[in-house]
């Protein structure tokens, strides 16, 4: 069976597979099955994919990987199933299978080419990574540039990465890798910051919005030296030796136990970290990190907001991160603290849930697929008139930006974390 590469042969996934009933409630949710209304592109569709691999009825081939690939990874299936079915990590699993044992179809060159190239190269490597981000750097550091992107054709590739380079923070600051930043008044907590990688590279803004934020509502803030990218964009793309070893990296960075809880502003990072157990087969060490694992809306919430916030005169959406209202189930938190801003105008997105088509490099993979759900999310965003979108993922706040920035609106991308402590520094 193993050169067939049967799925299920290292990670029976088969009982998972048979939860599905086939009813179809999942469809509608879908946003690829949406799109083109092709049951190969839904959620059941994959399931019936995998499961004919898995019983030894079809072999992991070309026709696999493409309909696994135009999956977004979303999870809206996973909130509207009834039976509970793991979509998230059958699609992993599946995706992991094709590269380990698929055949090489020469329609996926390109992919496995740029797919050792960024995963199993750069992303490893923090040296190489950070030569990587030096032109989106220079870009966020010198806006003009920006306009080169009207250089190139409206769906080329170069137009689309210049147009997602998020602006470097009005607020500015950054955290320092090894410090602690200290509680204000009395002390409510010890906390660990995960900084990730692709977060500190061009969302160094955040970070340091969300140590001030902490450190006002009474958090101690350590900053672990020696952690490093959670290992998510590796895991979606069905490769796990090096997610592994970057999963061990972080256990071991935020190994001091007396942090009460290690806070993550990137909803797919928050996810990752969670499911550092299952990646790492039940390891006791992982389960006990992925307890004190907390989205920082999630921590927040938690904790109670001080006073002290002061008025934001503006009218704002939110727009929910798959990964944080799909893979966290974390809806409320978010839209909680935000209601709790004096002046700011909160208004519900429709679909607020539905992905923007960001799906970490989905938007460079399936750029036609990827396009046309972020046109239905501008408009959406359009229609409620919003002067803000808030999100807490980079991936979809780069996303969001680029759809914006083409339809040529003025609304403002922004983090969670970046209202509160834009509230917190307009009050008393
Ligand atoms: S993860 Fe998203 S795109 Fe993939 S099958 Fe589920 S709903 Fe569809
Ligand atoms: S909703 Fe769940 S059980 Fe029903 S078809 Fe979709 S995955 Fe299968």
């Amino acid at each position: 069976m193993a050169d067939r590469g049967y799925i299920g042969e290292q990670h029976p996934q088969l009982s998972a597979l048979d939860r599905c009933t086939r009813c179809g409630l999942c469809e509608q949710a879908c946003p690829t099955y949406r799109l083109e209304h092709y049951e190969p592109d839904s959620p059941r569709g994959r399931i019936f994919l995998m499961k004919e691999v898995a019983e030894g009825r079809a072999a992991v081939d070309a026709n696999l990987a493409e309909h696994l690939y135009r999956c977004l990874g979303c999870r809206a299936c996973e909130t509207a199933c009834p039976s509970s079915v793991p979509f998230g990590e059958l699609l992993e699993d599946g995706r992991y299978q094709v590269e380990l044992h698929g055949e090489l179809d020469p329609k996926r060159w390109g992919w496995r080419t740029f797919r050792h190239l960024a995963f199993e190269t750069v992303l490893p490597s923090r040296t190489l990574f950070t030569i990587a981000m030096l032109p989106a750097q220079i870009v966020q550091q010198l806006p003009p540039l920006r306009a080169l992107r009207f250089l190139f054709p409206r769906r080329s590739l170069l137009r689309k990465a210049l147009s997602m380079i998020p602006p470097a923070s009005t607020a500015g600051g950054a955290v320092k890798a090894g410090t602690v930043i200290e509680a204000e008044g009395t002390r409510r907590a010890r906390v660990g910051l995960f900084t990730g990688c692709v977060m500190d590279a061009l969302f160094a803004g955040v970070h340091a919005a969300t140590a001030r934020v902490l450190a006002r509502n009474g958090c101690d803030v350590v900053v672990p030296s020696g952690q490093w990218c959670c290992g998510a964009l590796n895991v979606h793309a069905g490769e796990r030796r090096h997610a592994t070893e970057m999963a061990r990296v972080n256990l071991a960075a935020f190994a001091d136990p007396t942090l009460d809880a290690i806070v993550v502003n990137s909803a797919g990072c928050g996810a990752m970290l969670k499911g550092y157990a299952s990646l790492l087969d039940g390891d006791a060490q992982a389960q006990r990190f992925a307890e004190r694992v907390k989205d920082a809306s999630e921590f927040l919430f938690e904790l109670g907001l001080r006073q002290g916030l002061g008025p934001v005169y503006e009218r704002a959406t939110y727009q929910d991160a798959c990964h944080l209202a799909h893979g966290q189930g974390i809806r409320q938190a978010p839209r909680a603290l935000l209601v709790q801003i004096p002046g700011l105008k909160f208004v519900e997105l429709p679909n607020a849930d539905r992905c923007c088509g960001a799906a970490g490099v989905y938007n460079l993979t399936q750029p036609d697929r990827s396009a046309a759900i972020l046109e239905e999310k501008v408009r959406d965003i359009e229609a409620t008139g919003a002067q803000s979108v808030v999100t807490t993922n980079p991936g979809c706040a780069m996303q969001l930006q680029a759809g914006l920035a083409e339809r040529r609106l003025q609304t403002r991308v922004c983090h969670l974390i970046e209202m509160l402590d834009r509230s917190y520094r307009s009050g008393p």
